[in-house]
């Protein structure tokens, strides 16, 4: 029976509701009244129910698309301006006791090199990190409970969050590791992560099993409320995504946001972020061996809805998509990118050999963090390396709430012209310096509050003679 409200998953994911879904979403696609009305509704920036933003997945009216993407367009400008956080995956281990199909980390998987960073290791790999810029990081690793036991992973992110290279610091660890126990998640808490990440891969329970047919991650009710241990466990800040290419995107896209309608109806604070991954080529895996691939323009709907579908919530993007993709999502509605990713274990210090092919999936966006930045910014974007928000406690519902009055606003922007200043300083190369210090002098003007402007511009003066870490 579905209910929102239940913590059981095949309540709030319910099966029968997403077909339902599908079907009104059918129904309704090219009925010029109803995507109108809910049009309308996304402009009033209150979201979308997965029903709503299902029938607009759904249209094929060419008129009507382009108005949600002129919309998406302006939401995204509305809520983020012209920002995109950048971040990197660091993989700690890449030995998992799960059998998932379309992972060349599978158990089952004997040739690929098993490798698991020391503390050691993770000091070069961050300092590497470090060095070209990073101060985000998403962590990654397999599931095993004797090689990644979560001990080895709270020895992880202290040893990350004590590097100090440099001007070089990772300020903000966001953690992608299994679903665990509630205990486990407070400990994740204290250790001061960010966000924590796991992706469903898929919501369709019968594909679930079937693609995760050995290990723990076989149990679809414990991995889909995961969310809600972490919550539990005090984490405020969680993030969605399905694995585009498993199953129909048109099933996921609304369990998705069913989810997100969960968390929202259960713990008042809907997801942090959504990614958008689709299935990519890896050893052992090809991606042709799933036949519910989707295109580039499904792929650019699907982000467009989204952004229609849940205006506060960040969305993420790899490197697993081209530099064309990209450019494409990152006007309708994607946030945050990651750059110059290593895909590997221990991939920062020592790039792969040709036959050492240990990449969880082949990147397609193999450009630098310096190419990506100035790429950004001749697209008139402005890269941010902000961290403040959890750093200053403002996470969870306190997030939201300012995200939802446009106050965040008054945060972003300073924060990502004075985080791109330090990129400058301290990692840029003279011609993508000499682009955003342009920038930066533009986008001042663009601070509404005259009084953030003159702090920000203090500030900006200060790390030109050295100082660091200035944020609202
Ligand atoms: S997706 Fe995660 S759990 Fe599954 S095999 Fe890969 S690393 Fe292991
Ligand atoms: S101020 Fe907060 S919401 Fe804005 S970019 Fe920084 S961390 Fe993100």
């Amino acid at each position: 029976m579905y209910d929102p409200k239940s913590l059981r998953a095949e309540d709030f994911i319910d099966h029968d509701e997403v077909l339902a879904s599908l079907e009104y979403a059918n129904k309704y696609a090219d009925n010029a009244d109803i995507v109108d009305q809910i049009i309308e509704k996304a402009r009033q920036r209150k979201g979308l129910t997965h029903r709503e933003a299902s029938v607009l997945l759904a249209c094929t009216m060419p008129d009507k698309i382009q108005e949600m993407y002129s919309l998406a367009e302006q939401i995204k400008k509305d809520f983020y301006g012209n920002r995109i956080v950048m971040f990197a995956p660091l993989y700690l281990s890449n030995y998992c006791i799960n059998g998932c199909v379309y992972c060349p980390y599978h158990r089952q998987n004997a040739h690929i090199p098993r490798k698991k960073l020391t503390q050691e290791d993770i000091v070069r790999e961050v300092t590497a990190l470090q060095d070209m810029g990073h101060k985000r990081l998403a962590i990654e690793a397999g599931e095993h409970p004797s090689m990644n036991p979560i001990e080895y992973i709270l020895e992880s992110i202290r040893t990350i969050y004590s590097i100090k290279h440099r001007n070089g610091a990772i300020r903000r660890v966001n953690v992608n590791i299994a679903a665990t126990t509630v205990e486990n998640y407070r400990k994740l808490k204290e250790a001061g992560i960010g966000t924590y990440i796991l992706f469903q891969e898929t919501y369709h329970k019968q594909s679930y099993e079937a693609l995760h047919p050995t290990g723990p991650k076989h149990d679809y009710a414990y991995h889909t409320e995961a969310m809600d241990r972490a919550m539990q466990g005090g984490i405020d800040d969680v993030g969605l995504g399905v694995l585009f290419g498993l199953q129909s995107y048109r099933y996921e896209f609304a369990a998705l946001l069913m989810h997100a309608e969960h968390l929202e109806a259960v713990h008042g604070v809907g997801p942090h972020t959504i990614s958008v991954p689709r299935i990519k080529h890896a050893d052992d895996i090809d991606p042709n061996a799933f036949d519910n691939g989707i295109d580039d323009d499904t792929f650019a709907k699907i982000c467009a809805c989204i952004r229609l579908a849940v205006p506060y919530t960040g969305m993420i993007i790899s490197t697993r998509e081209s530099k064309a993709v990209r450019e494409r999502v990152l006007r309708l509605g994607v946030s945050q990118i990651s750059g110059a990713s290593r895909t590997s274990v221990g991939g920062y210090c020592e790039p792969e050999a040709e036959d050492d092919n240990s990449e969880q999936f082949d990147v397609s966006d193999k450009r630098t963090l310096d190419e990506v930045v100035r790429w950004l910014m001749e697209l008139g974007f402005i890269p941010s390396f902000c961290t403040a928000c959890y750093r200053e406690g403002r996470t969870g519902d306190r997030f939201m709430s300012l995200c939802k009055s446009g106050q965040i606003q008054n945060c972003c922007h300073p924060n990502a012209l004075m985080t791109l200043k330090e990129y400058l300083e301290d990692y840029a190369s003279p011609e993508t310096r000499r682009i955003g210090e342009s920038l930066i002098q533009r986008e001042l003007e663009n601070v509404t509050s005259e009084r953030v402007r003159e702090i920000a511009r203090r500030n900006l003066a200060l790390i030109e003679e050295g100082k660091r870490d200035f944020r609202f």
